[in-house]
């Protein structure tokens, strides 16, 4: 088991006379034992931060820590690291069991029999004991990808690696995955950092979560607290579906003042934003509420432009001005519960609680 620490790492490309900076000064230091999701949309970095951990990349700046002891130069398998891969990278032509124990012969001594009793335990606990003979070919997608990971544990390495693991299975076998893949981590309590631009993955995985975007680290929290408490306007767009609602509005003595609405603040919000008086107002859809009646100035008129039904919840998309041509209006979406009937056209009163806003 080990610790993991990142300090200050920059990753810079040359793509021909440009210079691309993929990883721009990341620090952050991973718990024996934790497992880290990695999160942020396309080209933010991600891969090039865990291939740089497992040795797959030069370090160009800052420094790589595995349990206290700088690796930067030390090579991808003197790390004792495992790497899972979205293409799970099996050999065809050898055996489930051989794809396993290829590893663990070519970097140890052990016997044939201690690697056949290792090979067989680690399939038992995958559930793929039955297939060890068969060829990659012959295997579902999700066998093959319990195979990808069959390989990484036989190893008993210090940390996996994991690079989008799961984006090849359908949803339904992702979900289950999602869930057995976070009881092995617990269960064999290895430091894990795990890529994703999966939002739920991330949410429902990670002890904590590191958000990257344009290379850099905007957040690294309980992936609840990134939800509730998001460092930025980054993270309160990245995580949540719908996204945050978001209006630009000003600070004018003690209301926010957007295009299209007024909004009056108490003074402990007034004192923590200081100077500033451009601000950004954000609200979750399903911080939203609707209500009977408007009785305060957290509560607008509005009209119901669109209605998507979801089953267990709707999504409304809202009108501030009931006048206003629905093309140019300002929308509010809100997320309310099935049973709530609304039609478009309809006119509601939605309240915004003052608990839950979000000013950047
Ligand atoms: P992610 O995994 O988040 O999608 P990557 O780490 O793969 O992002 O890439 C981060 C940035 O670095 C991107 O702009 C990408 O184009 C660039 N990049 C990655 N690898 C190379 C490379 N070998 N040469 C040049 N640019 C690269």
């Amino acid at each position: 088991m080990a610790t993991l620490e990142l300090d200050s790492v920059t990753k810079t490309f040359q793509d021909g006379d440009e210079e691309v900076v993929a990883v721009d000064d990341i620090s952050m230091s991973i718990d024996d034992g934790e497992f880290l999701v990695v999160v942020g949309p396309s080209g933010c970095g991600k891969s090039t931060t865990l291939r740089m951990i497992a040795g797959l990349e030069t370090i160009t700046d800052g420094t790589l820590s595995i349990d206290d002891r700088v690796v930067n130069d030390v090579k991808s398998q003197d790390r004792d690291i495992a790497m899972v891969f979205q293409s799970y990278a099996l050999y065809p032509h050898m055996s489930v069991r051989e794809n396993m124990s290829f590893g663990l012969e070519e970097s140890t001594d052990l016997p044939d029999d201690e690697i056949a009793r290792m090979v067989t335990e680690t399939g038992e606990l995958l559930d793929i004991g039955e297939l060890l003979n068969r060829k990659p070919k012959d295997l579902s997608g999700g066998q093959q990808q319990r195979v990808a990971l069959g390989r990484a544990i036989v190893r008993d390495p210090e940390v996996f690696l994991m690079d989008e693991p799961l984006s090849n299975l359908d949803a339904k076998l992702r979900a289950e995955m999602r869930t057995e893949l976070q009881r092995l981590q617990d269960d064999l309590g290895v430091t894990t950092v795990y890529v994703t631009h999966d939002q739920t993955e991330a949410m429902t995985m990670g002890d904590r979560i590191a958000i990257l975007d344009g290379g850099e680290l905007q957040q690294i929290a309980e992936p609840l607290k990134c939800y509730h408490e998001p460092a930025n306007q980054f993270v309160a767009s990245f995580l949540g579906e719908p996204s945050m609602n978001f209006f630009d509005v000003r600070l004018d003595g003690d209301r926010l003042v957007g295009d299209v609405f007024e909004y009056p603040v108490g003074d402990d919000v007034r004192s923590d934003l200081g100077e500033t008086t451009d601000l950004v107002f954000g609200i979750r859809p399903e911080a939203v509420e609707l209500v009977e009646g408007k009785s305060d100035a957290h509560e607008f008129e509005m009209t119901v432009d669109v209605v998507e039904p979801m089953g267990d919840e709707n999504t409304v998309y809202l009108h501030f001005d009931p006048d206003a041509d629905p093309e140019s209006a300002e929308t509010l979406v809100a997320t309310i519960d099935g049973f709530t009937r609304v039609s478009e056209g309809d006119s509601v009163v939605a309240r915004i609680p003052e608990d839950a806003i979000h000013l950047f």
